[in-house]
């Protein structure tokens, strides 16, 4: 079966109570059990406890196993709390090697909480497959990969990474986030887990928080990471699970165009006098490139650029837009701008002049008269 039909399929059976089509939202918190503690048998049983499981987060952590390729699925309540779940599972003693590039809630979660858990984090350019194995000789207990990385969407090379990280007996997790698995599958490719922040694209639309962790096989590590879920409260709500099931349904419709409409403003700036930098995978001229051709179906609805003239010049395109709203955040229909230093906190680490667009879906000759409006300046 397609994969964009399985999108559609995989958690959706009709409701066995009812019939109805679209899957029911469950907010029971408890479910009846036998005298002792017997659970309730049926097509959607098995549950106890809101926190630990339940139907609607079910039903989801299905539809993301199916089209990720993975064995089990586990929700969470936001993408943070996922990787929090997977890195604090790690033993103690451990390293974790982490792109230097990467979202910053995942910098700051493995500078600042990974230390006290007694797992050392390395940074590493993640580009560059020689350093990953450079890095690894010192061991390590996992490798964290972000491909397209945000903000500055560079490429790892997911197989080689996973080759060497097995060798070296480190597991490989991959942030899916910016690329979703209708581009990219990093189990396929070696990964052992992947992450996502389901908040993004495949929520879809800027009104649900969600995050989601795939594993390849329904192991030791998928039980421990369930129990720490389980233990910590950092489960999905039902109505939350259900907008993200919903989501999923249209996820490569969306993708499709996010694609279409972000190539066309990558080719527009990379041509435009007052751009100094654009970095999207999509173009021949990107470093990421060749690997991303290979390992990716499209490149992404992801698009940052650098103007002519610094902070200063990046700063005035974000006052200037019209169309694109300045927000954080990503994948939804709605197309945003993000002046990415200024949203870093007091310790940016993106370059000053870098402005990061997440490319909506509205049409691209819009999205690209408002990029050429805002570039050039006031008209007469
Ligand atoms: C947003 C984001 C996260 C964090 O997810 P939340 O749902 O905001 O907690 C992690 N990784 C990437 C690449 C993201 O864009």
């Amino acid at each position: 079966m397609k994969p964009e039909t399985r999108a559609i399929h995989a958690g959706n059976a009709p409701d066995p109570a009812t019939g109805a089509v679209a899957p029911p939202i469950q907010l029971a918190t408890t479910f009846v059990h036998g005298p002792a503690a017997e659970r309730h048998e049926g097509p959607e049983g098995g549950h106890e406890y809101q926190r630990e499981s339940h139907p609607t987060q079910s039903r989801l952590e299905a539809a993301l196993a199916t089209i990720e390729g993975g064995a089990a699925a586990l929700a969470f309540a936001t993408g943070m709390a996922a990787i929090h779940a997977l890195l604090s599972s790690l033993a103690r003693g451990s390293r974790v090697l982490v792109p230097r590039d990467v979202y910053s809630g995942t910098r700051v979660l493995a500078r600042e909480f990974l230390p006290e858990l007694g797992i050392e984090p390395v940074f590493v350019d993640m580009t560059d497959p020689a350093a990953v194995r450079v890095a690894l000789i010192d061991g390590a207990a996992c490798v964290w990969v972000e491909t397209p990385s945000n903000p500055r969407l560079e490429v790892s090379d997911l197989a080689a990474i996973a080759e060497a990280a097995h060798a070296a007996g480190a597991i490989v997790a991959c942030d899916n986030t910016f690329a979703t698995p209708a581009l990219q599958h990093p189990l396929a490719l070696g990964a052992d887990v992947v992450m996502h922040s389901t908040t993004k694209y495949l929520g879809g639309h800027s009104d649900v928080m969600g995050g989601a962790l795939v594993f390849a096989r329904r192991d030791a590590l998928h039980a421990r990471v369930a129990h720490r879920r389980h233990l910590t409260g950092a489960t999905l709500a039902p109505f939350n699970a259900w907008l993200i099931l919903r989501g999923i349904r249209t996820l490569y419709v969306r993708v499709a165009q996010h694609c279409r409409n972000a190539r066309a403003i990558a080719e527009f700036l990379v041509a435009h006098p007052k751009v100094a930098r654009v970095h999207y995978p999509g173009l021949s001229g990107d470093p990421g490139h060749a690997v991303a051709r290979r390992q990716m179906r499209d490149y992404g609805g992801m698009v940052s650029f650098a103007p002519v003239g610094g902070r200063d010049a990046a700063l005035e395109v974000c006052r200037r837009v019209r169309l694109f709203t300045n927000a954080t955040s990503l994948g939804g229909v709605e197309s945003l701008i993000e002046h990415r230093a200024s949203v870093e906190g007091a310790q940016p680490v993106t370059a000053d002049d870098l402005v990061r667009l997440s490319v909506g879906l509205e049409h691209a000759d819009d999205l690209i008269a408002d990029l050429a409006q805002a570039l050039d300046g006031p008209s007469a």
